[in-house]
């Protein structure tokens, strides 16, 4: 595989940010090596300045759901760009976008538009914290809700992948309200919630984890969530930035049967633009300015050529059929890929939700974050290479899940198969 040029652009970029990067994980360090820089990419390809060809699962992290450049989105956002790119002043085209997602959620009777998933989930702690009167959070170990002070407690991500789940920089006094849990520990939750249910503003979990791979909750636990958030008057948040549209089209919400009181979106919803939203039950969203006394703005929020691309990408998935398709491709992926490995004779396990995935290289069913950290990342560091060296794009962590689109063909699959056999082989 030919890098010379991804060399060079790295070596650049290294002079210019920080660990030549905008975001951690794509620095390829956990995977060693040096990041492919892209030139562009169209329906589940990726195409690097070198001129490589990969089978992308990674999906700009997860929005590209209905596969890169989209021809109906690429269409719609160049008309957009026509009318200006940003008024600060309303569009229909918001209204468009939050009733597609409000009727897909009913969970939500009221959104407001904002430009990340970090920002999705700082300002629903605020509301959470300004309807409730209470100060305290909690989180689960490995979940990854953005980067805000006082999420960056036992987080995933990137920060479980470079080992700095507790970052620098955030005030002590400020973590000091994120108390922490493991994930799936159902009596360790009920026992906390009986101690100190009564200060506790939310709840905010990940209900899928795919911020350590991809870690389903076990039975109860989302159920256990919300009864005791119920019972002491705690919020309860699903984070369902990376999940939302992708465990099933109505979220994990839908397919776990679980009506939480406020939900974070990203990704997905954004159709590759920096987008993000949060919305709930109308007497907390009764709380954000300008209705309320709970201050959140932003000057690109609802942005009309976001928006654009956000309501097309929700067009294409609510056609018949979009979901059925998903599960098609995801079904034939997950069964080549166990095959594949345990013929390769490779001990691994993998785990899924709709149309998010991961493959850990460990014996041990990975339910939280400990048991994911057991995996042998550096066994996965050499199946990642040799991956990408058969065409083939991974997240660049063992601690990252992998994602597929519409646009990934049949071909596509028995590709990325036949390239997992040779790579599992080789890892073994
Ligand atoms: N929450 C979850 C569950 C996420 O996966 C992410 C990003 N991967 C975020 C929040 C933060 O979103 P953003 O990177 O857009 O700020």
């Amino acid at each position: 595989m030919k890098t010379t040029q991804s060399r060079f652009y790295f070596r650049k970029a290294q002079a210019l940010l920080p660990g030549g990067v905008n975001s951690p994980v794509r620095a390829f360090r956990a995977v060693g090596g040096s990041p492919l820089f892209i030139k562009k990419s169209k329906g589940s390809k990726l195409y690097d300045v070198d001129g490589n060809v990969f089978i992308d699962y990674v999906l700009s992290w997860g929005p590209m759901i209905v596969g890169h450049a989209h021809p109906a989105i690429v269409r719609a956002v160049k008309s957009a760009v026509q009318n200006g790119t940003s008024y600060g002043a309303p569009t229909p085209l918001e209204i468009e976008l939050a009733a597609m997602i409000l009727k897909t959620y009913p969970s939500m009777d009221k959104i407001r538009m904002v430009s990340s998933g970090t920002e999705a989930t700082m300002s629903a702690i605020r509301a959470a914290r300004g309807f409730t009167g209470r100060d305290s959070i909690l989180k689960f170990e490995g979940c990854y809700h953005g980067h805000a002070d006082g999420l960056l407690v036992k987080a995933g991500s990137g920060a479980a992948t470079f080992g700095v789940p507790d970052s620098p920089g955030v005030p002590a006094d400020y973590a000091k309200r994120t108390l922490t849990l493991p994930y799936n520990d159902i009596t360790a939750f009920r026992a906390l919630m009986r101690k100190n249910g009564k200060e506790i503003a939310c709840v905010i979990v990940e209900p899928v984890v795919g911020n350590i791979g991809c870690v389903l909750p076990r039975p109860g636990f989302l159920e256990a969530l919300r009864e005791e958030t119920e019972r002491h008057g705690a919020v309860l948040i699903f984070d369902e930035v990376m999940t939302g549209f992708r465990v099933a089209k109505g979220g994990a919400q839908q397919a776990f049967g679980i009506r939480p009181d406020l939900t974070c979106l990203g990704k997905v919803i954004g159709g590759g633009f920096p987008v993000g939203a949060y919305g709930g039950s109308r007497e907390i969203m009764a709380m954000i300015a300008p209705d309320g006394p709970v201050y959140q703005a932003g000057t690109l929020s609802g942005n009309p050529v976001a928006m654009t691309a956000g309501i097309e990408t929700l067009k294409i998935l609510n056609a018949r059929d979009t979901y059925r398709k998903l599960e098609q491709t995801m079904a034939e992926l997950e069964a080549g890929l166990k095959d594949a490995a345990e013929k390769a004779g490779i001990s691994a396990k993998f785990y899924r939700a709709g149309t998010m995935f991961c493959t850990y290289f460990t014996d041990t069913e990975v339910v939280d974050y400990d048991t994911a950290k057991k995996a042998d990342a550096k066994r996965f560091a050499r199946f990642f290479m040799k991956m990408l060296e058969q065409g083939v794009y991974l997240a660049p962590s063992q601690f990252e899940a992998g994602f597929i689109s519409l646009a990934h063909t049949a071909a596509d699959i028995r590709a990325t198969i036949g390239a997992a056999y040779k790579a599992f082989r080789s890892v073994r």
